[in-house]
């Protein structure tokens, strides 16, 4: 979607979430109005009612909506004096919290028919121009969503410029319902979440399986490419956090405990560890570029109402790697990079990857060469790997530009999964350096990179990518064999044993259900493949391959499986 259709979507939902105050306030006048922003697809509005609302309340509200919309009530805006809000508001104590914490001394109030609102601006010009909307649901949330304030309502709705694109939308939210991860993960027994730990996952023996196959996967990559893996403590001392710079930024999310009367904090990033382990000891340049992995179990506190499944957990780990490298090694390391994370995500058959380049924002640090040199280095890295990317103006962290990767799933949604971060802050701030060829020393260039992600992040993303119908080479159970009588069970062990040997995930069928039982079963558990067995297969030493999606494939010999299973993993 370009920019500009971007932008008026969002000036389109947010006059929707007016719409819907505004419905609101019609139906319960004494409902307590608090936010109503847009939202990535949509909008809500989050309230006070008298009494809680109920599903059915929503559909009235739509209906009001609609109401107004006919009305064609033309959407005013005018900025006034924040006395005079404090007065208009006077009963609404979240709007006078509001009117206090704007700079300034005026505030934005919008007005269509008789409903006004506290706002800076940004609306469609009439009710009329908002047709295509749908309330979505009602949810419970807080006052700036924090447990310790007031509890409130969401009502929670979209809108779209047409009907068709409203239309296709909803029908993409249902498969997206039907495939949420976290009721596949219960349904496949993957993973679990429990009161006494929340935001926490629990992985169960196939959800540990598909884990451990993400991280086996790419740790064979990375090995190819020269990385080395390390492992750095989960946790360290306050000091370290504080010199990091993680202290005084993100102290908010992070976790703290006492050893020894001294405080230490739980690892919210990876990189000081790595960084610690870089300057144990003078490097020299022919040790550059050094390729540091690590698989790195992270802690972040998330308040509670933004937990999601395995999409926002408190405690991740992230497939991360730190590139230690000298100014004019960045192109070489970035372009390689680059062909790393394509390679991955279309291992999982994301053909779609959008690609983003932030620059120098103006509060950067570091010199201006050092910028452009990288800057550089980056874009020309992925004009020579001839991948499209929108440059990013202005948008870099203060310490480095950075490249981003979106991919785009089959329910085409879109996730921010790779990132490639240079820093030129971290080698300071640790006063890392080299010897250089010529004796001299060096401050080496830090990258920060992720593929996946949070690998438990992207474990819910393929899930629902597939809609639970993982690939052969990375389904926890990838093999059942089924025999039509126990007569076959022997012949069964035996291709049992061939596939433990080519290390295949398998299992018998030891039921004693009918074929069609077996199959069955297999298809609820979204086997990739079922071994069907008879008697004219044991007599013919063959074998019937049945897929998930019931076609099938006689007469196969073992070495024609074998084939088949090296050219699916
Ligand atoms: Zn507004
Ligand atoms: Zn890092």
């Amino acid at each position: 979607m370009p920019q500009d259709s971007k932008h008026n979507l969002e000036i389109l939902r947010h006059s929707a979430a007016h719409l819907a105050a505004q419905a609101i306030l019609d139906l319960f006048p004494t409902t307590i109005l608090t936010i109503g922003p847009a939202t990535e697809d949509g909008f809500f509005y989050d309230v006070l009612p008298s009494t809680s609302f109920k599903e059915e309340d929503l559909e009235r509200i739509e209906q009001r909506m609609h109401f107004f919309a006919d009305q064609n009530l033309p959407i005013t805006h005018k900025e006034i004096s924040k006395q005079e809000a404090r007065k208009i508001f006077g009963n609404n104590p979240f709007k006078l919290e509001l009117i206090e914490k704007i700079p300034g001394d005026m505030v934005g109030l919008s007005q269509q028919g008789d409903f006004i609102d506290l706002c800076r601006g940004g609306h469609v010009h009439s009710t009329g121009l908002i047709k295509h909307i749908k309330l979505l649901g009602l949810s419970g949330s807080y006052w700036r969503g924090d447990k310790n304030n007031a509890p409130l309502q969401r009502i929670s709705g979209t809108a779209f410029f047409t009907a068709e694109e409203l239309e296709n939308y909803l029908k993409q939210r249902e498969e997206a319902l039907l495939y949420d991860h976290r009721k596949l993960g219960k349904q496949m027994d993957l993973f679990s979440f429990h009161q006494e730990g929340a935001g926490f996952p629990f992985y169960h023996p196939k959800g540990k399986r598909i884990i451990n196959t993400l991280i086996d996967y790419l740790r064979r990559l990375l090995d190819e490419q020269g990385y080395q893996e390390i492992a750095t403590p989960i946790m360290l001392n306050d000091e370290l956090w504080r010199c990091s710079g993680h202290y005084e930024h993100y102290k908010e999310n992070m976790y703290f405990c006492l050893i020894d009367s001294k405080s230490f904090a739980i690892r919210p990033m990876n990189c000081p560890g790595s960084i610690l382990l870089y300057n144990e000891r003078p490097r020299s340049y022919r040790e550059l570029p050094l390729r540091l992995a690590e698989f790195g179990l992270v802690h972040r506190h998330e308040l509670s109402g933004v937990l999601h499944g395995l999409f926002r957990t408190r405690a991740f780990t992230i497939d991360d790697a730190h590139i230690y490298c000298m100014p004019n090694q960045i192109e070489d390391e970035i372009s390689a990079m680059i062909k790393l994370v394509y390679q991955v995500f279309r291992k999982f058959e994301f053909e779609h990857i959008s690609v983003g380049l932030s620059t120098r924002p103006d509060n950067s640090m570091g010199s201006e060469i050092l910028w452009e040199t990288a800057t550089n280095s980056l874009k020309s890295a992925l004009e020579k790997n001839k991948i499209p990317f929108k440059l990013q103006e202005g948008e870099g962290a203060f310490y480095g530009p950075k490249i981003e990767f979106k991919i785009h799933d089959s329910m085409g949604r879109e996730w921010q999964c790779g990132t490639i971060q240079l820093d030129f802050f971290q080698p300071e701030n640790f006063d890392l350096s080299y010897i250089a060829s010529e004796g001299t020393k060096q401050r080496p260039v830090m990258i920060h990179r992720a593929i996946y992600g949070s690998i438990e992040r992207f474990f819910g993303i393929i899930l629902e990518h597939f809609k639970g119908n993982l690939p052969f080479w990375i389904a926890p159970l990838q093999v059942k064999l089924l025999t039509i009588t126990d007569a076959q069970l022997p012949y069964a062990q035996k291709l049992f044993d061939l596939l433990k040997s080519e290390n295949i995930r398998a299992e018998i069928d030891l039921s004693s259900d009918p074929l069609s039982g077996k199959i069955k079963t297999a298809q609820l558990e979204r086997i990739p493949w079922m071994l069907v067995l008879g008697n004219k297969e044991m007599s013919q030493e063959t074998i019937t391959l049945r897929y998930r999606d019931g076609k099938q494939e006689t007469g196969l010999s073992w070495t024609d499986l074998r084939a088949l299973i090296h050219k699916n993993s």
